[in-house]
């Protein structure tokens, strides 16, 4: 009971979060985590995300049947649905329309160039998933193809989804999301969206594997002295905490940037 109101905090702070970056307008987008195998946190249709309280927020079951809760969840429950259904790794699911990832979506291009290194190490590319109208079973459809192969993608003329193994990392690669998509939009209007060679994304990925960015053992990276340094290098086959796999990304990302600069 304790972790279900933690969990319904986080997605009334999450939902404030995604309406206070201006990536969902009015009553806009949805949230849900799961908390046990067959049991989920949704989160209500027709309310705005901005300004959800605990007790807006339903309890549901994988058919997505209402086990508590006095509001209807949201109309896209079907692709939360889907997505625990094909990963059971995943704990969370976020739904929005950030602008700029919305324009790549109406526009029909995937985020899949190359351009920066820290969206390679850390988002990978996003797909763009075919249109399906909203609440029907064409839009999981259209996820299902990509769900399994990437952390995120685009629904075409529509906005974006992420998922994570909690709440914290699907809000964090739905910013990185939409960074990535306003950065990309920037370069071409300068007409400069070069990308990184085949052999730079190649050594970013040798880098990432190598780093366990995907939360596997840091065994053998060489990490500078420093603050929290050693205790990366230190916890060898331990579970690495988020911060670290952080700061990891980091690391891959500076000692790539300098080797390009060189
Ligand atoms: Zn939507």
């Amino acid at each position: 009971m304790i972790i279900e109101i933690k969990y319904k905090k986080l997605i009334c702070e999450i939902g404030k979060r995604v309406y206070d970056k201006g990536f969902i307008a009015a009553n806009d987008g949805n949230i849900s985590v799961r908390i046990d195998e067959d049991e989920f946190l949704i989160t209500p249709t027709n309310v705005s995300k901005g300004f959800l309280t605990p007790d807006m927020i339903i309890k549901v079951d994988s058919a997505g049947n209402v086990l508590e809760g006095d509001y209807k969840p949201t109309s896209e429950i079907k692709m939360h649905l889907l997505v625990y259904h094909e990963r059971p790794d995943v704990h969370a699911v976020l739904h929005v329309h950030p602008p700029y990832a919305t324009a790549f979506a109406i526009a029909g291009i995937p985020l899949n160039q190359a351009i920066m290194p820290e969206a390679v190490v850390s988002l990978g590319t996003i797909p763009l998933a075919h249109y399906g109208t909203p609440s029907t079973d064409e839009v999981p459809k259209a996820v299902k193809t990509h769900v399994h192969d990437y952390q995120g993608v685009l629904l075409e003329n529509h906005g974006a989804l992420t998922w994570g193994k909690n709440l914290e990392q699907a809000y964090n690669l739905m910013e990185s999301l939409e960074f990535t998509a306003k950065i990309n939009w920037i370069s071409r209007l300068l007409k400069g969206d070069r990308e990184l060679s085949k052999e730079n994304v190649a050594k970013l990925l040798d880098l990432k594997a190598m780093m366990g960015v995907d939360g596997i053992s840091p065994k053998g990276v060489d990490v500078p002295e420093g603050t929290h340094a050693k205790k990366v290098t230190s916890v060898n086959e331990q579970t690495l905490s988020e911060r670290d796999i952080n700061l990891i990304v980091d690391r891959v990302t500076t000692s790539v940037l300098n080797a390009l600069n060189k």
